[in-house]
């Protein structure tokens, strides 16, 4: 019989990555929770339409990479419905908050996810077919201010302040704005002008994107296209008055906070439903092309492309795939150690393991409950030392004079020290050999 494998694009996290993965998604936890974010949760599929309409049909999200089925009707009260694995969280945030109605509590709607997204993509290095993304939005009514340059300013310093704590240095943002819904089509008609007489000589991709979704042109990264693609009109020059003020407020704020970037006039990211503020971070650790950290923009005309109210917003979606990828080539990631390997010397010592461990692995008075790897009566003490020094910090000895006198041996493998500590102050103990 042939080996069961794991889907191409898909792979398994074992406890030596997921360490890492836990640490990221615990900082950005107390990012957002400190930015005043709530977290929201949605299914991770949905109707294909709302990704059809929400983040366009020329995209090549929608129109290559979307996992897509017939859902067949079980019963006479259902309806065969076609559905997509989400490709992106965005859709599926704005779907929910126009389906709870969260505009009337005519407040500003600081959401942030985290979870799977699954494209068709060629799979490399950084790029999966099911990836992980870390994203958050913030969308209202234009009374409660979601319209306003600061709502853009405030996520981008957050995102830096994330980045910081995540450990991550030599990050670069990239920003640009590409107009209003009503700037956008003046520009595009100016793109395809000057597409004209070179499009013929510029890649397959391009030829198509030309007719297809210009902007998108602005994306290639074939290296023969580049000066073709310089040589471009810029969407800066087609911004109105009100965009480029816009623009101009977020860069101001950006300058007083002190967070640096740089203006991209390229940047005109992948989807559709991208209004006025796009950006990227970047990072070039290890990731070769696939350098981009996040990417995201103010979105303010989704909400009615889905049929909801008007709700401008803005968010980003972070690859948590890609920043691990870059933790693990800046940083030496090592794995977690047991503050201690406890072995019961004889079986008849095992219960009385098992009792001590849950001593010490559950809090009290309040120390927190330690890290505590239970080893086995039946092992030999050569065998349990060495086990326990690839698991733990210190190992503790429980034989039967143990049990009796209440004093445990124990060896802290760092400082290749056996002390003898008494039951009632060794949970303290390991915790100071541990720091
Ligand atoms: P996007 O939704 O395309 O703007 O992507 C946002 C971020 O998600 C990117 O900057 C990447 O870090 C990450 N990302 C997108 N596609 C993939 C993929 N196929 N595999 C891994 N990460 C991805």
């Amino acid at each position: 019989m042939s080996t069961l494998k794991a889907v191409r694009g898909t792979r398994d996290l074992l406890p030596s990555e997921t360490g890492l993965w836990n640490r990221i998604e615990a900082t950005a936890r107390s990012v957002f929770e400190r930015y005043n974010f709530g977290e929201i949760r949605t299914p991770i599929f949905e109707d294909t339409a709302l990704f059809a309409r929400g983040v366009g049909e020329e995209t090549d999200i929608v129109s290559k990479e979307m996992y897509t089925w017939e859902d067949r009707a079980r019963a006479q009260s259902e309806k065969t419905q076609m559905l997509t694995l989400r490709p992106e969280n965005t859709a599926g945030v704005v779907r929910a908050y126009i389906e709870h109605k969260l505009g009337e509590t005519g407040q500003l709607q600081k959401l942030y996810y985290i979870g799977p997204q699954f494209r068709r993509e060629r799979p490399q290095k950084g790029r999966y077919r099911q990836f992980s993304q870390i994203g958050a939005e913030v969308i209202g009514p234009v009374s409660a201010g979601s319209e306003s340059p600061m709502r853009d300013a405030e996520v981008l310093e957050m995102l830096a302040t994330l980045l910081d704590e995540l450990g991550i240095s030599g990050w670069v943002l990239k920003l640009n704005s590409v107009g209003s819904a009503s700037d956008r089509p003046a520009y595009i008609a100016k793109l395809k002008t000057a597409l004209e007489p070179v499009v013929g000589q510029m890649c397959v991709d391009c030829q198509r994107r030309a007719v297809t979704n210009p902007l998108r042109v602005l994306d290639c990264k074939v290296p023969e296209d580049q000066p073709f693609i310089d040589a471009l009109p810029k969407i800066a020059d087609s911004l109105d008055e009100a965009s480029r003020a816009h623009f101009a407020a977020v860069c101001a704020a950006l300058d007083t906070a002190g967070v640096p970037y740089i203006r991209d006039h390229r940047l005109v990211r992948g989807l559709d439903y991208y209004t006025r503020t796009t950006f990227e971070f970047t990072h070039d650790a290890g990731l070769g092309t696939q350098n981009a950290l996040l990417g995201g923009g103010r979105y303010d005309g989704l909400s009615e492309l889905i049929g909801g109210p008007k709700a401008p917003g803005i968010g980003f979606a972070m690859g948590e795939d890609r920043l691990v990828l870059t933790l693990l080539e800046s940083q030496q990631a090592k794995p977690a150690l047991a503050e201690a390997y406890i072995a019961p010397l004889g079986e008849t010592q095992n219960a009385a393991a098992l009792e001590l461990a849950r001593e010490l692995r559950r809090s009290s008075a309040g120390r927190p409950g330690l890290r505590i790897e239970l080893g086995d009566g039946s092992f030999r003490l050569k065998k349990s030392f060495e086990a326990a020094d690839k698991v733990a910090r210190a190992i503790v000895l429980l034989g039967e004079d143990e049990a009796s006198s209440g004093i445990l041996t124990v060896k802290v493998f760092a400082a290749g020290v056996q002390s003898k500590v008494p039951r009632s102050d060794l949970a303290a103990f390991l915790m100071a050999a541990a720091t």
